[in-house]
């Protein structure tokens, strides 16, 4: 018999199984270049050539022994220096090896440093709308999700509501910026306004309140906008950064995790980060993809093919009277449902085999998401199903 946390959780994510077994059958009944899934966020633009070049080095070049076995459960350390001096020269920070963590992706990351940080009960604050993961992430610590609401025009988080939520149970907040589900970019201007909440509530209640940002989609932006470093605002603050995205490399696990300099208990956080990742079952992060990405530092994807995408469907559905925020980064699109009935439009647009999450999925009621890291041909056959999706909403 499976635990009751377990069964819970197993009922929960039957809603995106359910996504995926829609997408099967709609592609037996009609082929699959009928379908229209925009349901996942699983990369579409090829990772860099000098991926595979370093994979082929690495294997033909190194110790076998070295490549393939245990090291210190937070990383290599010359691979964690090469990262923060990379941080160093991309930031004008300070960081050495021992402010990095190997991980197995953001998700890796984000759980290691739930893990060192929270006791039962303690509060995390998340801003709505939020990749619904963070949910069961601070369950596994038998932590608090507290939602807070953004502005609903801009998707910026409220800070008067941010200030009302923290209590003396209040142990971090997290930030996804570029975000899912919405791709806004939080500007610099309102993460110092941010930081004044938290210093002003951390003396108030002689706490410490860690940031925790989840930047999986750092390198995904547009239209030359830049992503605030937050290292630079919150002292409390953490990155889980990942690879997943950045260089499409979402099966290989890889990712890293940066510790500010004047954290408050800097060095007892890094040996639990430590002994976190390990109690955790992930050991060490990859090991020949760690010796990949130090070798691969300056490669990037092709970002401009996303920014296509983006722009194709956001022109198109915005003409054809949907309401959305014109995404700065990430690759999402968020627009308002007409009636406001997510999921019902959601299964409405099963009729025309377009695939979409429902916002309810990110507390994000009444709006739809749209993954958009989709083959461009894919978007370009989908674009009269939406105007039949459109005429059948707006008009009916
Ligand atoms: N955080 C956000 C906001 C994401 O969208 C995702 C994946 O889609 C993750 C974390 C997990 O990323 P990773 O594959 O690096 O674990």
């Amino acid at each position: 018999m499976i635990s009751h946390k377990m069964q819970n959780l197993v009922k929960n994510s039957s809603v995106i199984r359910a996504m995926f077994e829609e997408g099967n059958r709609l592609a037996k009944l009609y082929g699959p270049e009928n379908v229209f899934d925009f349901s996942i966020g699983n990369p579409s633009v090829t990772p860099p050539e000098q991926i595979r070049t370093a994979i082929t080095d690495i294997l033909n070049e190194e110790n076998p022994l070295t490549v393939h076995g245990y090291m210190n459960n937070s990383g290599y350390e010359d691979v964690r220096q090469t990262i923060a001096e990379h941080i160093n020269h991309q930031h004008g920070t300070a960081f050495s090896a021992q402010n990095i963590v190997m991980t197995c992706g953001a998700a890796g990351g984000l759980n290691v440093i739930l893990k060192t940080l929270l006791n039962p009960e303690d509060e995390v604050i998340v801003f709505a709308p939020f990749f619904s993961e963070y949910t069961n992430y601070v369950q596994n610590f038998d932590g608090k999700l507290v939602i807070v609401n953004t502005d609903p025009e801009t998707f910026l988080p409220d800070l008067t509501a941010l200030k009302a939520a923290i209590t003396n149970k209040t142990k971090a907040i997290i930030l996804n910026t570029p975000n899912n589900p919405t791709g806004v970019v939080y500007p610099a201007e309102l993460l110092s306004q941010m930081e004044q909440v938290l210093t002003e509530k951390e003396q108030e209640l002689s706490t410490s309140i860690y940031v925790i940002s989840d930047e999986p989609y750092r390198e995904i932006v547009y239209d030359g906008v830049t992503v605030p470093f937050i290292l630079h605002y919150f002292h409390n603050g953490f990155i889980g950064y990942s690879y997943s995205k950045s260089l499409s490399l979402p099966g290989e696990r890889i990712g890293y995790i940066v510790v500010n300099n004047d954290m408050d208990d800097f060095s007892d956080i890094l040996s639990a980060l430590n002994v976190a990742t390990r109690i955790l079952g992930f050991v060490n992060a990859p090991s020949l993809f760690q010796k990949v990405i130090a070798k691969t530092l300056d490669a990037s994807v092709d970002v401009s093919i996303y920014q296509e995408n983006r722009d194709i469907l956001y022109q198109h559905l915005t003409k054809l009277g949907f309401e959305c925020i014109k995404p700065q980064g990430a690759f999402y699109l968020f627009p308002k449902v007409p009636d406001g009935d997510d999921k019902a439009f959601c299964e409405l647009a099963k009729k025309y085999n377009i695939l979409l999450v429902p916002g309810s999925s990110f507390a994000g009621k009444g709006h739809f998401r749209l993954s958009y890291c989709v083959s461009k041909e894919q978007i370009l056959r989908s674009l009269p199903a939406f105007e039949k999706l459109a005429k059948e909403i707006f008009h009916s």
